[in-house]
């Protein structure tokens, strides 16, 4: 026999026992963001590789070495996506969706990073997103973090800690990676390779570092806070105002610079020690020049995205989902002829009421291995075709789970009769 073929490395299958928990997810995170007037978008899993370079930058981890990029048969450049933001802005500059409009959009989807697998690591995971287009103030920034606060409530979640930050201006960043520079340079010996490298490409990423033996050497960095230009000082301000009005909880983290070039001004991240070192399960900021710095009009624009996975990792910790999807009956047919009569039968309990859920025993048998089937099914009730009560235009009622007497219910009354005797709500 020849070996089986197995899934891409990090790359994995969702299976029934954990659907539900993905489920519960995004059905209330579409809730939730309909609440708040937001619309979907559907975008490309695939777009051209320099869309990634140009958004995301050259000398980030995921554009250096995280990118699924290949040649289609053309000759073109392409890559998986590892990221939403880029997709959407894309798409909303082609549509003409951010000439002189606001837009509140949602996303959700498969990414792809070619990343070191582990817990809460994964080469294609899946993100819900959202971005804005066309709102300038700290009112928005501050919107989106109070609804994704309230996502976690209605979700059940607790223990995620809210951190925010500005990156202020892009001259005012300037100034200051001057100083950073100088004060890196200062310490040369201390750096590790990546952020050697980094020095003078990108050196904001440096404070980004997640090596404990630059730990130290980070936190005595110039801080970011300190040469802010006056109009980010006044938006984070006016951010912090609002959280502390609407009561949400945050810890200002000065190294918190996130992982991409785009962003500027507010950033945020909601975190959680619950997952060990994967602990980021929602990230976002703002992105003033992107729109601009893709060949559309200068257009003001914020987002974020929250990994799946690790919701799913944390949900599957806290909460207790109880989706039951067990059928409510169990169809059994021994006989000839049972088949066709049972599966018509099932079809006209369809028609009657589509919110039971029917299991048909499909591939014959006896009565009695069929009945092991629908008690392992969960089922509430069998139903019993054999070839007299096809003959009749009955069916034999057994209830599954009390020890009551079975009973002959006629076809014509079945769909009543389901239906006072299961809680179908
Ligand atoms: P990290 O610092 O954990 O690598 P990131 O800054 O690269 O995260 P973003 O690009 O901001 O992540 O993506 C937003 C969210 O998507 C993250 O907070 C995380 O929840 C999730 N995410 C990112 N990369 C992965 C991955 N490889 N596997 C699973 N989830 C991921
Ligand atoms: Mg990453």
């Amino acid at each position: 026999m020849s070996k089986h073929i197995q899934a891409v490395r990090g790359m994995n299958d969702i299976l029934p026992q954990d659907t539900p928990y993905w489920r519960l997810l995004e059905d209330t995170a579409r809730r939730v963001f309909e609440a708040y007037s937001l619309e979907e978008i559907r975008l490309p899993i695939v777009e051209k590789t320099e869309l990634f370079k140009r958004t995301i930058g050259e000398v980030t981890d995921i554009v250096e070495k995280e990118m699924y990029t290949f040649e289609d048969r053309n000759g073109d450049s392409l890559t998986l996506r590892p990221e939403g933001t880029a997709g959407c802005v894309r798409g909303c500059i082609e549509n003409g969706l951010t000439h002189n409009q606001v837009q509140r959009l949602w996303y959700k989807g498969p990414m792809f990073r070619y990343e070191r697998p582990q817990k809460g690591r994964y080469r294609q995971f899946h993100q819900i997103g959202v971005e804005c287009f066309g709102l300038a103030g700290p009112d928005i920034d501050a919107e989106l973090i109070i609804m994704t606060a309230r996502l976690w409530r209605e979700l059940g979640l607790s223990d995620l800690q809210l951190q925010i930050n500005t990156l202020g201006s892009a001259e005012a960043r300037d100034a200051y990676r001057d100083k950073l520079v100088a004060y890196m340079e200062s310490h040369l010996d201390e750096l590790d390779e990546d952020s050697k490298r980094r020095l003078h490409s990108n050196p904001l990423r440096i404070l980004d570092t997640k090596n404990p033996a630059m730990q130290q050497l980070v936190s005595d960095a110039p801080n970011l806070l300190d040469h802010l230009d006056e109009e980010s000082k006044q938006h984070f301000g006016q951010l912090c105002g609002f959280l502390d009005a609407a009561g949400i909880e945050y810890v200002v983290n000065p190294r918190l610079v996130r992982g991409l070039d785009y962003y500027n001004k507010t950033v945020f991240e909601w975190v959680t020690d619950q997952l060990g070192a994967q602990g980021t399960v929602c990230a976002g900021g703002r992105f003033d020049g992107l729109v601009a710095q893709l060949g559309g009009r200068e257009t003001p624009a914020l987002g974020f995205a929250m990994g799946i996975e690790r919701l799913v990792l944390l949900l599957q910790q806290q909460v207790e989902v109880s989706v039951n999807v067990a059928p409510h009956i169990y169809l059994i047919m021994a006989g000839e002829g049972t088949s066709q009569a049972g599966l018509m039968l099932a079809e006209r309990l369809h028609d009657v009421d589509s919110r039971l859920r029917i299991r048909s025993h499909c591939g014959g048998g006896s009565f009695k291995s069929q009945f092991k089937r629908a008690d392992k099914s969960g089922a509430q009730l069998a139903l019993i075709l054999g070839e007299d009560e096809v003959a009749s235009e009955v069916v034999a009622v057994k209830d599954l789970r009390q020890g009551e007497e079975q009973k002959n219910v006629d076809w014509n009354e079945l769909g009543d009769f389901l239906q006072s005797r299961l809680d179908l709500n």
